[in-house]
Parts: C-alpha cells; structure tokens; sequence
C-alpha cells in the first residue's frame, strides 16, 4: 500500500478498516482544485485491500476529469467498500452508517454517491449519518442516475453522428448497445424516438430479447458484438471491452457508450484513431448521472433545466472532436487538454503567487 499511495498523483487517502463487518473503507482524493471531492461508493470483493485501493485511486482520477469537464466546481474523489461478500440486511447497514460517520468526520472533505455495488437506497443509509451524500436523500427518497447517464450517451452519441456522417439525425443509423441495465435501456428508449435502428446485446439473454421486442430492434449474441456491422457501438456493461483482440474485429463508425474505462489501456484510443473510428472519451459522455445529482440533492434547478445541462454534453463533445480533428489525434488526447485547461486557469486563480 505504501507504495501505491507514493506512486499516485492524488492528494490524500483515508483508509479505515471496518472490524465488525471485516471489510476495508478507502476514500481517495484525488484533485480538489476546483472544490471538495465527490464521487461515487464502489462496493465489491476484491481479491486483496490493495486491489480495493488501487480502484479508488484510479476512479478518483477520473472523477476529477469528468467534474472539469461538465464544469463543475467539484474535486475527484471516489470510495471504496472492499467487502469480504456480498453483505445483506442489518449487516449491510450497519457497514453503511459506519461509512456514513466516517465520510462525516471529513467534513465535507468528500462527497459520495451511487456506483457500481451500491444502490440509491444505500446512499439512504448513508444520508442518516452525514449530509455529504447523493442519490438518497435524508427523508429516504432516491434518485436513479441511469436515466441522465442515458441522456448524456444520447446526446454524445448525436455530437459523433454529426461529426462523422456531417448530420446529427439519428434516424436510420445502427446503434449496437453492449449491456440493457440501468443506462442501456433508458438509452434503448431515447434511440428509438429518435429513429434509431437498435441492435442489442447482454450476457442475460432475457434482458436483451425484452429490450429487443420494446423497441423493434435485433438481439446480437455476445460473442458477435464487436464484429457486428453498425454505425454506432456503444458500450454500456463493463469496462475494457476496446482491447487488443476487439479493436482490430470492431466494424462500427464510432464508439461511444456509458461504461467507465472502456480502453483497456490508453493507448487504445491510437489502435482506435488508426482504425477511423470515432472514440468519444468516456469521463464525458457518461457524466450525466454524476451532473444530475447534486443538482437534485441541491434542488435549486427544476428536470427541464438539468436536462438541459446534460443534453448541452453534444457541444462539448463537438468541440472535443473538432479540437482533435485539427490535430490529427485521438478526442482523449483533446479531452486530457481540456481538463488540464480548466485546472490550470483554476489554479493561478487561487495561487496566482505560484
Ligand atoms: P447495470 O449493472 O444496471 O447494467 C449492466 C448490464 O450489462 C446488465 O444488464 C448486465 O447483464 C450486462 N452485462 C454485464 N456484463 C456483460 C457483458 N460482458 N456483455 C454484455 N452484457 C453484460 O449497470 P449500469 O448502471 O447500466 O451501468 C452500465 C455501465 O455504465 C457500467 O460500466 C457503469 O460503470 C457505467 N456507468 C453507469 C452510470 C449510471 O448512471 N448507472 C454512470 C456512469 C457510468
């Protein structure tokens, strides 16, 4: 662990392991350049605490990417839960508001929400014991983030239409979704009034075939999805899925999806320049759930406006792809310089004596 936390660019890590429930807590902070850090509570079962750590780390990283990219004045930061099994009940709770007190002691150092492992209603859980928390709020209402992460693909994914085929309109364009959860059905429904010829694919076999039948389109077997003929793959399962063995198999025009961490290693984004295929930076065009909940637990902008905001992720992401255009490189390279821009500018705001 030492070595991890001298290697990483953050800026400080709480690390507390939980006795009762044998599980480690690990909050990662990463930039808080432009504010106190906020990201979401992963709860899974690692294969050792430093594995946990590591995958807060680095979703910390790429907190602080996307915040400065939506333009938030928000820091990176994400949690860890690293549990010894799947924790149910009285058990769960109490590993829950444990975590809660400790997030409170930080005071406000650091935000959370829901991620992958933990629900709305856990962040509910949470809420009783700190105000610093998203997706749940004190009175035990929940938000679920997918619907707005659906809205930023979609609007994503017209930004790439129109910048490879010169038009955003949707209709008669292929879009093969890779994974019909939270994300990918809203984003099914969106395509689909927008004219969209959907073609989906899911590991459950059932989801795919229900998702399929709603909205007209065709089921694709897993192991044809990256080999498929479509203009539009998006990834919306898992990480990692844009890799050696997929980018030379891939037939699509653009990649552009909700999963985090889709390349398996950065430079797959050249193996995708190479290829001609539009790769829309991931930390963007899934920020939707992370925009939409503080400004619900804030409650200061009605649905329409923060709708809004998420739909505006198509400029961004025009100008991303533009900007990489005129230099001959990948949309993450013009997207890292954009997030470098923001924290800069930031930066000799608040040190100017630097
Ligand atoms: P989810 O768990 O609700 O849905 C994932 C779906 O993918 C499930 O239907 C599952 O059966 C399917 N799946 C899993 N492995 C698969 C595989 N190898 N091939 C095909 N299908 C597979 O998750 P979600 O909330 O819809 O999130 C989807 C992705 O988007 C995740 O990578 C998540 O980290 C990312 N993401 C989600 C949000 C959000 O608001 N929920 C926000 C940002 C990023």
């Amino acid at each position: 662990m030492q070595k991890l936390i001298e290697a990483w660019s953050g800026e400080a890590v709480v690390a507390r392991y939980d006795r009762a429930a044998q599980a480690w807590m690990f909050i990662a902070i990463h930039d808080t350049t432009l504010g106190a850090a906020m990201g979401g509570c992963r709860m899974k079962v690692y294969g050792s605490p430093e594995d946990a750590l590591r995958d807060a780390m680095r979703l910390a990283e790429g907190m602080t990417c996307k915040w400065a990219t939506v333009g938030f004045d928000l820091g990176g930061g994400k949690s860890v839960l690293a549990v010894p099994r799947r924790l149910e009940g009285a058990e769960r709770e109490g590993l829950l508001r444990r975590f809660g007190r400790l997030i409170d002691s930080l005071r406000g150092a650091y935000a959370c929400g829901p991620d992958l492992g933990t629900t709305p209603e856990d962040m509910a859980v949470i809420a009783q014991e700190t105000a610093h928390v998203h997706g749940g709020t004190r009175q035990g209402e929940t938000a679920d983030p997918g619907p707005y992460t659906a809205l930023g693909v979609w609007a994503g994914i017209r930004a790439a239409v129109r910048h490879t085929f010169g038009s955003n309109e949707l209709t008669g364009r292929s879009v093969l979704i890779e994974g019909v959860g939270d994300v990918g059905r809203p984003l099914a429904r969106l395509l689909h009034d927008s004219g969209a010829r959907i073609l989906v694919s899911d590991i459950e076999a059932e989801r795919a075939g229900a998702m399929a039948s709603e909205v007209g389109g065709e089921v694709v077997a897993a192991q044809d999805v990256y080999n498929t003929p479509c203009d539009v793959y998006a990834p919306c399962a898992v990480g990692a899925t844009l890799n050696a063995e997929t980018i030379p198999a891939l037939r699509c025009r653009i990649v552009a999806g909700s999963a985090n961490n889709q390349l398996s290693r950065p430079e797959d984004a050249e193996q995708l320049y190479a290829r001609g295929i539009l790769y829309a930076p991931d930390y963007v065009i899934n920020a939707g759930g992370a925009t939409a909940l503080p400004l619900l637990g804030r409650g200061e902008q009605t649905e329409a406006q923060i709708r809004d905001r998420i739909a505006g992720f198509e400029r961004a992401l025009e100008e991303i792809f533009s900007e990489a255009a005129a230099g001959n490189e990948s949309p993450l390279h013009a997207a890292a310089r954009r997030v470098e821009r923001v924290l800069e500018a930031r930066r000799r705001e608040r040190w100017p004596e630097r």
